[in-house]
């Protein structure tokens, strides 16, 4: 390489120590690379100048000293790379030596553009959910329930067979539990009967407040403890928007967008108001685990006992089997832990 009128005017006055080669003997001799007003040049260490003028040709080795030729009898190494380019000026091939000074700098770069990545990956669909739901009109949510419970009811259920008598048992452990749960983001929490063979022992909610019980809960779990703690547990789902956040985690991101920017299209009405959507969508285990323990805490304020919901979980484990064709069952990895998990939590409180 050889520098150029250019590169020489960018060089500073200094020194840099390092040592000298002659080139046709072998001996190495301490030197120092000097430049003041006098300009660049080769010493040996009583001060003698061996060479001046700038280097005929300078080797950059990576992280290590740098080999400088002057004329054709000496060669000048150095520890000190930065230095000795700051004598002879910045060289236009410096980007090897450029990448070693900016090596933490460019690390933190690609360490923060990975992080960006990941968290698009992990929380981008979730930050849309949110940025939807807190942008979804309280109306809409109360549509969308009277929605799926009329596709429901078309589709999938029949008007309750209960007795007067079990209704108003339901009723009042609903209202103690009501009043004792987190309130409704939506409206209210609005209790209906329903016979859906379809889920068995069970219920539901939607996202605006409709809490739907089976006829089959209320037949097989007559017990007011067990409903309370799965009321509790239904209006919790509620209180956390946990089934709008099913409902729009179901949608595509494209319908999320448009949610989004306030563009609510036909499409999205059909999907959100029409649909049973939410009768095939289960929550997540964090959801469940979520809803047991607010549901336990809701039960227990509402005074009944809370550990009659993992009586309840025993009793359905017995029937189904641990994996569960009941949805109470099967939102779960192990049903063991759930009862083991809500006996804990009840002894606490
Ligand atoms: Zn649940």
């Amino acid at each position: 390489m050889t520098l150029d009128s250019d590169q020489l005017a960018q060089a500073t006055y200094g020194e840099v120590f390092g040592h000298a080669y002659e080139k046709r003997l072998s001996t190495q001799i301490s030197a120092r690379l000097v430049r003041d007003a006098n300009g660049l040049r080769l010493e040996n260490a009583d001060g003698e100048t061996l060479y001046a003028g700038p280097p005929s040709n300078v080797e950059r080795i990576s992280g290590g000293p740098s080999l400088l030729s002057f004329g054709a009898q000496w060669t000048f190494d150095t520890e000190d790379a930065k230095g000795a380019e700051l004598l002879i000026g910045r060289a236009k091939d410096g980007w090897l030596s450029d990448l070693e000074t900016w090596h933490p700098r460019l690390l933190i770069v690609i360490a923060a553009c990975l992080l960006g990545v990941f968290a698009i990956w992990k929380w981008g669909l979730d930050l849309l959910v949110w940025g939807a739901i807190l942008l979804t009109p309280p109306a809409i949510v109360t549509a969308i329930d009277a929605g799926n419970l009329g596709a429901m009811d078309r589709i999938l259920m029949d008007p309750t067979e209960l007795s007067q008598a079990d209704k108003d048992m339901v009723r009042d452990v609903f209202e103690d539990v009501r009043a004792h749960a987190p309130e409704a983001p939506y409206g209210e929490y609005t209790l209906y009967f329903r016979k859906a063979d379809f889920i068995g022992p069970n219920a539901f909610a939607l996202p605006g407040g409709t809490v739907v019980v089976t006829d089959a809960l209320v037949e097989e779990f007559p017990d007011q403890d067990i409903l309370a703690g799965i009321l509790g547990h239904e209006l919790a789902h509620v209180s956390e928007r946990h089934s709008l956040h099913q409902l729009y985690r179901s949608l595509s991101i494209y319908v999320l967008v448009a949610m989004i920017a306030g563009d609510v299209g036909p499409v999205l009405e059909d999907v959100l108001l029409e649909g049973s959507a939410l009768a095939s969508l289960s929550y997540s285990r964090k959801h469940e685990s979520e809803a047991d323990v607010i549901g336990i805490e809701t039960s227990h304020a509402a005074g009944y006992d809370p550990a009659a919901l993992a009586e309840f979980f025993e009793t359905l484990s017995e029937d189904f089997g641990d994996t569960g064709s009941n949805d109470w069952l099967s939102t779960h990895p192990s049903n063991a832990d759930r009862i083991r998990i809500i006996k804990d939590l009840a002894a606490k409180q």
